[in-house]
C-alpha cells in the first residue's frame, strides 16, 4: 500500500488523483490517494503530489492552514514529491517572473520563471524526451507554464524544449524530487506517476 497525499488547496486535484489510481493499476501497486488540506493529512504519506493551479493561492492558503510548513518537512526528510506547474513554482529555491513575495516550499536548487512562455504561447503541447522514461516521447502540456531557469547544488534538468533556437529546460530532478512545468495529469501517459510510486516503494 503505497499512501499519496495529493496537495488539495486548489487546482487540477482530482486529475492527478484520477491519475495516481490509474498508475497504481498499472504498476500493480494498491494506492491510497488522500487529499490533503491540513498539516495532519500528511501523516503516514509515502509520497506528495501537488498540483497545477496559481502558485500565489495555493501557498497563501498553504500558509494559513500550517500545510506549508509540515510539506516542507516531509519533502526535506526524503518524502517522493511530484509538483507540477504551480506545484513545480512552489518546489524552486527562487522565483523569476513575479512580482513581490509569495509563500513557497524553497525545497529545490533551481529558479522558476513564472508564466514564462508569455501571453502567445499560454499554451501549447509538445513532444518531449524525458531522461529517466523509457519508450516513446512523452507528450507536454504546458498551460501558462513556468520554466527552469537557473540550477544549482544537486538539481538537473531532465527535459527541455528548444524555444528560438535555445534549450528551455521544463523539468527538474533533485533526489527524490520531481518538478514539472508541464501537466503530466491531463495526458493519458502514466509514466511519471508511476515513476514516484517507485520511488516511493524503494
Ligand atoms: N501560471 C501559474 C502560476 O504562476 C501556473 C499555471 C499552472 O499551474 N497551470 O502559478
Amino acid at each position: 500500500m503505497v499512501r499519496v497525499a495529493i496537495v488539495a488547496l486548489q487546482g487540477g486535484v482530482a486529475e492527478h488523483h484520477h491519475m495516481i489510481r490509474l498508475a497504481g493499476e498499472r504498476l500493480g501497486v494498491q494506492v491510497e490517494p488522500v487529499l490533503a488540506k491540513k498539516p495532519a493529512d500528511l501523516d503516514g504519506a509515502d509520497a506528495i503530489i501537488i498540483p497545477g493551479g496559481e502558485s500565489t493561492t495555493i501557498g497563501i492558503l498553504a500558509k494559513r492552514t500550517g500545510l506549508l510548513d509540515r510539506l516542507r518537512e516531509a519533502i526535506l526528510g526524503g518524502t517522493p514529491t511530484l509538483g507540477t506547474c504551480a506545484g513545480a513554482i512552489m518546489m524552486a529555491k527562487r522565483l523569476a517572473g513575479t512580482r513581490g513575495e509569495q509563500p513557497i516550499l524553497a525545497v529545490m536548487d533551481v529558479e522558476a520563471h513564472r508564466n514564462y512562455f508569455g501571453r502567445q504561447r499560454e499554451s501549447f503541447e509538445v513532444d518531449l524526451d524525458i531522461d529517466f522514461l523509457e519508450g516513446p516521447p512523452f507528450r507536454g502540456i504546458f498551460i501558462r507554464a513556468p520554466a527552469f531557469t537557473d540550477f544549482w547544488g544537486s538539481a538537473k534538468p531532465a527535459a527541455s524544449i528548444e524555444v528560438n533556437g535555445s534549450r528551455v529546460h521544463v523539468l527538474a530532478v533533485q533526489d527524490a524530487m520531481i518538478a514539472t512545468s508541464f501537466h503530466p495529469e491531463l495526458t493519458g501517459d502514466t509514466r511519471i506517476h508511476e515513476y514516484l510510486l517507485r520511488l516511493a516503494k524503494a
